[in-house]
């Protein structure tokens, strides 16, 4: 079978003519013989909207109640989309996570997909109908509704995609591609023709917002090619996210992600001992907090300061596993700080050659910009700088590596 699995994301479907839109574009799709998989997110901003309503139900809301709340954002714009490619002559049918056979833990709101189980989709494929499945959700080994954590819709199309053999996986959104920097606030970034899985992933985690991190590694694992397009300008060729081949590009910054918010924990007079590291770090993991940039600074007095860095929704909850770590290591106290964001330059072969932390430090010099904490890994350098800073952080960083030509 020749599948496709094509993926919208929220503000492709946020009112009834663009998911009228959309149904077109799957129309055009089906006219040669390919099987065509539809995944999708739910109108515009409506998840947000439901977790609100939920917090006025309750400070903590129950999260299995809450998985299954948020479900339903998806199972909406599902159901209507396939109403209205029935209405228009495409014969659809609409499945829900669990209908569809995606099968995950039972880590409400941040549910990993364990397993696939296409029968179903495929036994509708073979009559020749567009199978239009709710992203973001699964079911538990005790058949509970499971989602799987903000943008999670991504990680469906791309699992779906892998488990179906498809032949490629689109995402539709509503920019046209992966860019330099964000177009919203950087005015010459420019869409690449394409980027490999490893300098995507660095982007999708430090910050590029086009595509979930979690979705480009599933891709990245089982080498499924993605190309990101633009729902309102379909004729654009948009990015493909594939295994690099074209040797040019490496020695080059192929791209800057930023993140205008990230919260920042220094836990200060940290006993300098072998073990603390963990007795640190292991209470955040457990309470699911991933940490992103760590720092710890040499010490004096056999005391030292450790700061890291988490996502600004995860602040709260780090500040309270922290303020616990604080007794239990004879720390001093914590610092904790939310006026701080972070900007980043991705490329591959970037270690090979020092010149670019150079200009990259010049640059945000240049500009009176402050760096808070550096952090590296091979093919990226992070900088934290003051929320304030970070538009014009991302500017500089696009001028200074001329990332509007190609
Ligand atoms: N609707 C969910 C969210 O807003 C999932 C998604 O859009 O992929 O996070
Ligand atoms: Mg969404």
């Amino acid at each position: 079978m020749n599948i496709e699995v094509i993926k919208f994301g929220g503000s492709s479907l946020a009112d009834a003519s663009k998911i009228k839109n959309v149904a077109k574009i799957i129309n055009q799709k089906t006219q040669n013989e390919t099987n065509v998989i539809v995944v999708v997110s739910a109108m515009g901003n409506s998840t947000d909207t439901l977790i609100s309503l939920a917090k006025e139900m309750s400070n903590d809301p129950n999260h299995r109640e809450m998985d299954v709340l948020l479900s339903t954002g998806e199972i909406v714009t599902s159901t209507l989309l396939s109403m209205h490619l029935n209405y228009s002559g495409t014969p659809s049918i609409s499945l829900t996570g669990t209908q569809a056979g995606i099968r995950t833990d039972d880590v409400y709101g941040r549910a990993k997909i364990a397993e696939i189980d296409g029968s179903r989709i495929k036994e509708e494929l073979k009559t020749k109908k567009v199978v239009v499945i709710a992203g973001f959700q699964g079911f538990s080994d005790k058949q509970d509704v499971t989602t799987l954590g903000r943008g999670g819709s991504d990680t469906t199309a791309v699992a779906l995609a892998v488990a179906l053999k498809a032949r490629i996986c689109e995402i539709y959104t509503d920019v046209s591609g992966v860019y330099t920097a964000d177009p919203r606030i950087c005015q010459n970034a420019i869409p690449l023709k394409q980027i490999g899985y490893e300098e995507m992933l660095e982007l999708a985690t430090t910050g590029a917002r086009v595509i979930s991190a979690r979705a480009v590694e599933v891709a990245a694992i089982n080498n499924m090619p993605i190309i990101v397009k633009n729902t309102f300008d379909s004729k654009q060729s948009g990015t493909i996210i594939q295994t690099e081949s074209n040797m040019e590009n490496i020695n080059k910054v192929r791209g800057i992600a930023h993140q205008q918010k990230v919260g920042k924990i220094t836990i200060k007079g940290v006993p300098d001992s072998p073990g603390i590291a963990s007795s640190v770090f292991r209470p955040l993991a457990e309470a699911n907090i991933a940490v992103d940039t760590i720092v710890q600074n040499s010490s004096s007095d056999n005391l030292t300061d450790l700061t890291f860095t988490v996502s600004i929704e995860d602040l709260v909850a780090a500040e309270k596993v922290s303020n616990s770590i604080v007794k239990n290591i004879g720390a001093k106290e914590i610092d904790s700080a939310d006026d701080v964001g972070s900007v980043s330059i991705v490329g591959t072969g970037m270690t090979s050659s020092p010149g670019y932390a150079a200009t990259m430090f010049e640059a945000l010099y240049n500009k009176q910009v402050n760096i808070e904490i550096i952090s590296t890994s091979e093919i990226r350098i992070t900088c934290v700088v003051k929320q304030s800073n970070v538009t014009k952080a991302v500017q500089a960083l696009h001028d200074a590596f001329k990332l509007d030509v190609e």
